[in-house]
């Protein structure tokens, strides 16, 4: 099984001069709880957010993204949401239209008209991340929660699946990861629909690292 991480298109690269949309909540949005470890207490997410859903958007390519958050929440357009619900691609929770109330547009307007854009909650999974073959370094590792698996992180080389821990999501969040995770059929169905708005990264070149100078220091001296 190949998995992959997915994020928005970085400035300046061509999937973004393609078609990167950026969504941000209005102004004093309404917000709940986050969802806490019910072992360590620790937030794993962000405060939830509550009805109405309504967004500013800002148009950065050629064309509308068909992805435009990519968080707790996905914010996708009518296009993604079809061809996913087609595909029958798992994950995708709680979907709900959200208003556009203003855009923005960055680098001139997308001829086609704005589509409708829905938010939809990526599933939190029981699916596992091997933090050991991961190459995951804690401040200390004896504070790591044995529920969340998580700690004060300092880095990780990679976000490796454990594929016996896989519950069958096409997106998901890891317990004892931080990030959305796709399936290699997400990341198809994405091609194959010529969608807009995302970049997919394999889970072997994932790395992250909070604090890279204790890196440089080592070798530097
Ligand atoms: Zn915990």
């Amino acid at each position: 099984m190949n998995f992959f991480t997915i994020e928005q298109p970085k400035p300046g690269s061509p999937e973004d001069r393609n078609g990167r949309t950026d969504s941000l909540p209005e102004e004093g949005f309404n917000v709940g709880e986050c969802s806490r470890c019910p072992a360590c207490n620790r937030p794993l997410s962000m405060l939830k957010w509550l009805p109405p859903y309504r967004v500013e958007l800002q148009s950065w390519g050629k064309h509308y993204g068909d992805i435009a958050e990519i968080s707790d929440n996905l914010i996708v357009s009518e296009r993604f949401l079809q061809a996913f619900t087609r595909s029958d691609v798992k994950g995708l929770l709680c979907v709900e239209p959200v208003d556009v109330i203003k855009v923005v547009h960055r680098r001139g307007k997308p001829t086609e008209p704005l589509p409708r854009y829905f938010k939809a909650a990526v599933a939190r999974s029981a699916t596992t991340v091997d933090q050991q073959q991961s190459g995951y370094v804690w401040e200390d590792k004896t504070n790591v929660c044995p529920k969340c698996l998580f700690g004060k992180l300092k880095r990780y080389q990679a976000l490796i699946v454990n594929e016996e821990t896989w519950t069958g999501e096409d997106i998901f969040f890891p317990r004892g990861g931080h990030v959305p995770i796709v399936s290699e059929r997400f990341k198809q169905v994405f091609a194959e629909n010529g969608l807009f708005g995302a970049v997919f990264t394999p889970v072997e070149e994932a790395g992250y690292d909070s604090c890279p100078w204790e890196i440089r220091a080592a070798t530097e001296y």
